[in-house]
């Protein structure tokens, strides 16, 4: 089956930069999410970005409208299910993705391939839920989508060679760098990442030093682009709590458990840029 049609359940932080990338290679897109409010925002934050990328030349103005047009938006699964490719980006929740996984395999046409973003959560048992477990697979693609090269692809038990095929051939198409994982627990992105985010947590609650001298020693000591506090801020700290939380009960090692502080964060709402404030504060 060519794919053309692309249904993207959730537009938060990584669904509004999936429905991006597909649109911006000519896909026509479907953005699935639970109030309008948050399709609004999502459609506005596409809108940004391309105006950002036209102003550097990398598209052109004209584009950002016919862009922006192949996005089509609905808060119901039954308006998005008449779709070839589907991929799921809502929260990092076994329970959420289990339930709407089993509500688009009873709406979509059985050759439909079905993926997940999830950073962590196992896709043999994602797959299970559904009919079509040997079309199945995780597409795991880095935050900000649109500037990131890598897709992570994970092979779940059953997921078919032809699947894993497909969705090789749709991430060249998207200009991406596939790279196939096994799947256990965090794959391989989150598994070395997280570890090392916990730790910086762990640095600063301890006051072995400042956020930014702790960022500053992995920026300026082993050339990362960003400091691993700034990148818990980017990519959200109930995100990387519940890949922690994943990491902890997949393997049983307490190498895992999450920081305190971490914990305390998440509890008080300070999730990074998306609220404004995390390790860091924003505008
Ligand atoms: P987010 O909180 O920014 O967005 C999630 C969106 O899903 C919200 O808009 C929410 O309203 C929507 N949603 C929740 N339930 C829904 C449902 N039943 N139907 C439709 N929409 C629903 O989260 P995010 O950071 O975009 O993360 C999404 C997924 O991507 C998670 O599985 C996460 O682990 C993974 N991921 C995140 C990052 C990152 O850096 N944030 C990177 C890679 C993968």
């Amino acid at each position: 089956m060519s794919i053309k049609r692309i249904t993207v359940a959730g537009a938060g932080t990584m669904g509004n930069g999936i429905a991006q990338v597909f649109a911006q290679s000519g896909f026509d897109v479907t953005m699935l999410d639970v109030k309008e409010e948050f399709l609004q925002h999502g459609v506005e934050t596409i809108r940004k970005n391309l105006a950002r990328m036209a102003r550097k030349d990398k598209i052109k103005e004209s584009e950002i409208d016919i862009i922006s047009n192949r996005i089509k938006t609905t808060t119901k699964a039954s308006e998005a299910s008449d779709c070839d490719f589907l991929i799921e980006a809502i929260f990092e929740d076994f329970k959420a993705k289990a339930d709407i996984f089993k509500e688009f395999d009873s709406l979509c046409d059985s050759d439909v391939i079905f993926a997940s973003n999830t950073s962590s959560i196992s896709i043999t048992s994602l797959a299970a839920e559904t009919s079509r477990p040997e079309r199945f697979i995780g597409m795991h693609f880095m935050n900000p989508v649109p500037v990131m090269k890598l897709v992570e692809v994970i092979r779940g038990l059953s997921t078919a060679d032809e699947t894993v095929k497909a969705v090789t051939s749709l991430s060249e198409k998207l200009s991406k760098i596939p790279l196939e994982a096994r799947d256990y627990p965090g794959f391989v992105a989150n598994r070395v990442l997280m570890p090392m985010i916990n730790e910086a947590c762990f640095c600063l609650m301890e006051g072995v030093a400042e956020k930014e001298a702790i960022d500053g020693v992995m920026k300026l000591g082993m050339a990362h682009p960003m400091g691993p506090l700034a990148l818990a801020d980017l990519i959200g700290l109930d995100i990387c709590l519940n890949i922690l939380r994943v990491l902890q009960s997949g393997f049983g090692d307490p190498k895992y458990r999450p920081c305190p502080l971490l914990v305390k964060k998440v509890e008080a709402g300070h999730l990074g840029r998306k609220t404004g404030r995390g390790f860091y504060t924003y505008d």
